[in-house]
């Protein structure tokens, strides 16, 4: 079985939004899709383990925010990579109560759907939650980000609770400048591309990267990179 064929499924990319009476969580999510036309419904895959899971099953409600290809590793970090249990992640990120009162994150979202919890499905590591929309609206007109877009021109990867999670085989790298993989979250830093968006030019070698920067993903910092071999 060639595990890779799976990589060639599209997806989008999205923040999944859940909770109640004023504790709320969200998380990153890149299997969801529309079930049914009328009534709208759609479904979305979420590892039990992931404090979202806990609050979609209390609340019976969710947001789906779809996310622009604008938007930045930070925010996907903050919400695909770091745990509700340890962070606030919605403390200091742009959003709005809808009528479920989840609230809905506005960053970077082109569109957002408001549902309620009609069905789910135990999948082992994950439940898929169907539900029914309740509310949604377009908030730009800009092009939604791809599982594709965000894999190849983000260098994003799946954490390891994602259902498309797929553990890779290590590489070996032909340039002169090494690469760099964060062994908190598996992104790798790569010398040609550089980090643009939090200041580091491309060309720039590991080495040469200020202390200061962090792992523009997860935020671990630099002693949590290791070369690639
Ligand atoms: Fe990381």
């Amino acid at each position: 079985m060639n595990r890779k064929a799976l990589h060639k499924i599209s997806y989008g990319l999205y923040i999944v939004t859940s909770g109640q009476e004023g504790k709320f969580n969200g998380q990153v999510a890149n299997s969801m899709f529309q079930v049914t036309s009328d009534p709208s419904t759609v479904a979305v895959s979420i590892n039990k383990e992931n404090y979202t899971h806990e609050f979609i099953k209390e609340s019976r409600k969710f947001v789906i925010s779809i996310l622009s290809e604008s938007a930045p590793m930070t925010l996907i970090g903050l919400f695909g990579f770091k745990s509700g249990r340890d962070v606030n992640k919605l403390q200091n990120v742009k959003t709005k109560a809808g009528i479920t009162s989840v609230p809905i994150v506005l960053e970077h979202a082109i569109a957002y759907l408001e549902v309620e919890l009609e069905k789910e499905m135990d999948c082992g590591t994950h439940t898929i939650f169907f539900g029914k929309i309740v509310d949604c609206d377009i908030l730009t007109d800009a092009e939604p980000m791809t599982y594709a877009y965000y894999q190849k021109v983000k260098g994003g990867k799946s954490p390891k609770s994602a259902p498309t999670y797929i553990k890779e085989e290590p590489k070996t790298t032909g340039g002169t400048a090494a690469k760099y993989v964060c062994s908190v979250c598996g992104y790798v830093y790569d010398p040609v591309n550089g980090d643009p968006d939090n200041g580091v030019a491309p060309g720039t070698k590991f080495e040469d990267i200020p202390d200061s920067w962090t792992c523009p993903v997860c935020g671990a910092d630099k002693s949590k990179f290791e070369k690639e071999i």
